[in-house]
């Protein structure tokens, strides 16, 4: 219990950032000197910056790197991100008043919202510090957004700052122009036992599946959690890694790509059923309450077209779960045959899915590194095909034919 007490003062809402030890640094800095900016106290030119741009693979932190950075700005004792104290707090918790989230609920954040963030953005913050607008996908912004937030980053307000989130700084993920104005904080995939202790350490869980959901995971603390704690995800994960040895004909692959998507699909399902319900009952309320003062087939018109909005929105959104759910699942497969790589070639490294070790070492005798490497080249195609909006179930049965003949 003393060393859990000393690691969360040690590094307080930083301390879910496994193994970014010059991420953290470089905000930890840049959060003290914020603080002094607060208080009026001199700060070194550059200490500070108004836009940031954090990158990094899936599952590297770049979410995390965001929040903990906006609840370090908003800390009481400092900009230490102490992790206790009630601007932290609600930071983390998503429910600071000066700091705002935007993640697109569809496959892309567009220029009506980024416009009224920006201008929300420009007020003084209610709590004296900062105000923050974290940017969870700004490589899902429209061009149109993306010009409305350029204009608010090169004329930053005194006590505005920017964090956006996004893979990489190449032009297709943010805007060059953009890239040029803010500040990089590149993280790296966390290094799978830097996680496992993490879970032990943090979370309590026992060593050994510590290390395998960390492996499992690769190096995603997020996923890893979820895989040691939701037998539903451990199941889905074995109904991906079971898809190799079920490819024995051409029926096989067009009937195991069917099952894949539909189960992503059923995922997502899952994943946004509780908040479809929960707007639709809200928004249906509220036009209940205020249907009575007008007239009322104009009220019928107006509630219609709200109601088809939200409709909408939902779609959107749930098209972006399936592609999200349907992604973890390919990452997934695609650990299988890097394993069965580094298992022909025996090379110095630990593989991804310990668990399922007799079906890819069996499969390294089987099959030539070359057809390995192509079927591992397929599902990284497919990820790529599906980014790209080409329909998921082409995409993933074209995949499943070459994962079968290799
Ligand atoms: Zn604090």
């Amino acid at each position: 219990m003393g060393q859990y007490h000393c690691r969360v003062s040690r590094h307080g809402v930083f301390s879910d950032l496994v193994g970014q030890d010059d991420a953290v640094e470089t905000l930890r800095r840049a959060a003290e000197a914020a603080a002094r900016v607060v208080a009026g106290e001199p700060v070194g030119s550059g200490a500070m910056t108004h836009a940031w741009i954090f990158t990094g693979p899936p599952g590297a932190g770049r979410s995390l790197a965001a929040r903990a950075f906006a609840a370090a700005l908003e800390c009481e004792r400092g900009g230490a991100g102490c992790g206790e104290c009630h601007g932290c707090h609600t930071v983390l918790g998503r429910t600071h008043a000066d700091v705002r989230f935007v993640a697109p609920e569809g496959l892309s954040i567009g220029v009506g919202e980024m416009r009224a963030l920006v201008l929300r953005a420009a007020t003084a913050p209610s709590g004296g510090r900062w105000q923050v607008v974290v940017i969870e996908d700004a490589d899902r912004l429209t061009e149109a957004a993306g010009n409305a937030l350029l204009k608010a980053i090169e004329e930053p307000p005194p006590r505005t700052v920017f964090l956006l989130c996004t893979p990489s700084t190449h032009p297709d993920d943010i805007s060059v122009t953009i890239r040029s104005r803010c500040r990089l904080v590149a993280l790296r995939q966390p290094p799978a036992d830097a996680v496992a202790t993490a879970l032990v350490e943090r979370d309590g869980l026992a060593a050994e599946t510590a290390a395998w959901a960390a492996a499992a995971a690769q190096g995603d603390i997020t996923r890893a959690r979820l895989l040691a704690a939701d037998p539903e995800a451990r199941s889905r994960r074995e109904a991906v890694l079971a898809v190799p040895k079920r490819l024995t004909g051409v029926g096989a692959c067009f009937d195991v790509a069917a099952t894949l998507v539909t189960a992503a699909k059923a995922e997502a399902a899952d994943n946004v059923a509780e908040s479809d319900a929960a707007e639709r009952s809200a928004l249906e309320q509220a036009l209940g309450a205020g249907g009575t003062g007008r007239g009322a087939a104009g009220a019928m018109r107006g509630a219609a077209g709200q109601i088809k909005d939200l409709e909408k929105r939902q779609k959107s959104r749930a098209t972006r779960a399936q592609r999200d759910a349907l992604d973890r699942a390919l990452v997934d497969l695609a650990g299988f045959y890097r394993d069965v790589l580094v298992t022909a070639f025996q090379a110095p490294v630990s593989v991804v899915h310990g668990d399922a070790a007799p079906q890819s070492e069996a499969a390294a005798r089987k099959w030539t590194a070359e057809s390995t490497l192509r079927r591992l080249e397929a599902v990284l195609a497919c990820r790529e095909s599906i980014n790209q909006n080409v329909k998921p179930e082409i995409a993933v049965e074209a995949m499943m034919l070459t994962l079968w003949r290799g």
